[in-house]
């Protein structure tokens, strides 16, 4: 098995992974790392959720930079603010025995504050695709000379509707530099990003057996309609260790949902799109730290969040999109731990449940509610 020494890693980089115990690069990283250590070159790296493509562009990304010049060298761009701000914090890591500055910027926060952060010499920005448009627009941040531009959950981006300012944001930067693009899958828009802003980029796959999905088991609850939150609770008695994230169709339910719980007694809060920068940020933190065993989350605020160590992924309703269920249930068995994604469903959703078997390739497994005795023994 390859280690991170091989990987052509400088000092503090292994010390700083060391710190953080990882003990053996996923297999994105180990694809990636050199190729992007050294050679000047665009790269397409395609690996599913979960594989570690954030350290596979940073750790090399952090070796890049010039710590002795203040300028601008490296953008990343992600697609929501809670990635950004994850992607700025695991940044900080691999550089804390660096000297180097990375600002995250993202909308629903102060723009002269994160402007002010910028000129005090940045040299790797973190951006959401929108608030970076209007950074340039208002010419408070300059990407003219960066030499390294991150396209991460490419796919996502595209999915959230940002190729006009990506393109935009692209135009501004030199023709030199050198583009890595990360996605979990290679839609046309993506491939269309690459074709159009690379130059024959090299590519990685990380074969979906590493994806990480087979180590999540699927089940399934039936119930009927009104007793869905009921086994909801059951579900929740029944494994009093969990630490779950709670899907649900409208932000409506999502509130009345973890409000329910709350008033119940369980460790639950919302999060969605109609919550303030501020209680979403503040929502995360109490989750990360698990003060928070259930995130009760719409498919929008959840998008992207990673946290480590999901025990059990609850579809309190079945998402319309298949694909969004594969997001969903990709919350969990992540970095080669096992999750569990529970569906709640009523007899007239059944059908979802076949078609998602075809689409995951797996089956379901059918399971009765915990009943209270069951969790009493
Ligand atoms: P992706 O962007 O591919 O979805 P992330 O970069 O967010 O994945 O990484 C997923 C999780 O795996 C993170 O919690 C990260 O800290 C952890 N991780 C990444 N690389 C390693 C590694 N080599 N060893 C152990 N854990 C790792
Ligand atoms: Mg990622």
């Amino acid at each position: 098995m390859t280690k991170f020494e091989e990987l052509g890693l400088q000092d503090s980089l292994l010390r700083a992974i060391q710190d953080m115990g990882f003990e053996t690069p996923s297999e994105v990283q180990e694809k990636a790392i050199p190729i992007l250590l050294n050679e000047e070159t665009d790269i397409v790296a395609l690996a599913q959720t979960g594989t570690g493509k954030t350290a596979a562009f940073g750790f090399p990304l952090i070796q890049k930079i010039n710590a002795d010049s203040r300028t601008t060298q490296g953008l990343i761009l992600s697609p929501t603010r809670e990635l950004c701000l994850q992607i700025t914090n695991e940044l900080k890591n691999y550089s804390k025995y660096e000297n180097i500055n990375v600002v995250a910027i993202y909308g629903g926060a102060s723009i002269t504050d994160q402007a002010r952060q910028v000129k005090k010499g940045a040299q790797i920005v973190v951006a959401t695709p929108g608030r970076m448009q209007d950074m340039i627009n208002r010419r408070m941040v300059d990407i003219s000379k960066i030499e390294y531009c991150v396209l991460d959950e490419a796919d996502e981006m595209l999915n959230m509707g940002f190729y006009e300012d990506i393109t935009s944001i692209l135009s501004h930067t030199p023709d030199d530099k050198s583009t890595w693009l990360f996605s979990a899958t290679m839609p046309r828009e993506v491939a269309t990003i690459a074709k159009k802003f690379m130059h024959t980029p090299q590519e990685i796959t990380v074969g979906s057996r590493n994806s990480g999905s087979d180590s999540v088991r699927h089940e399934f609850y039936a119930v009927s309609g009104r007793d869905r939150y009921l086994a909801l609770k059951r579900l929740a008695d029944a494994n009093p260790d969990i630490f779950s994230v709670v899907f649900c169709r409208t932000k409506r339910d999502t509130q009345n949902v973890a409000e329910k719980l709350i008033e119940d007694g369980y460790n639950a809060a919302a999060i969605h799109g109609d919550l303030s920068q501020n209680q979403r940020d503040l929502v995360m933190k109490s989750f990360r730290t698990r003060q928070i065993q259930m995130l009760v989350a719409t498919d929008v605020a959840a998008r992207g969040i990673d946290v480590d160590d999901i025990t059990h992924v609850i579809n309190y309703q079945l998402p319309d999109e298949i694909e969004t269920y594969t997001h969903r249930s990709g919350r969990t068995g992540r970095a080669g731990k096992n999750g569990v994604s529970m569906v709640i469903v009523t007899k007239s959703e059944m059908r979802k449940i076949k078609s998602i078997e075809r689409k995951i390739q797996k089956k379901f497994e059918q399971k009765p509610i915990p009943t209270g005795i069951e969790i009493c023994q």
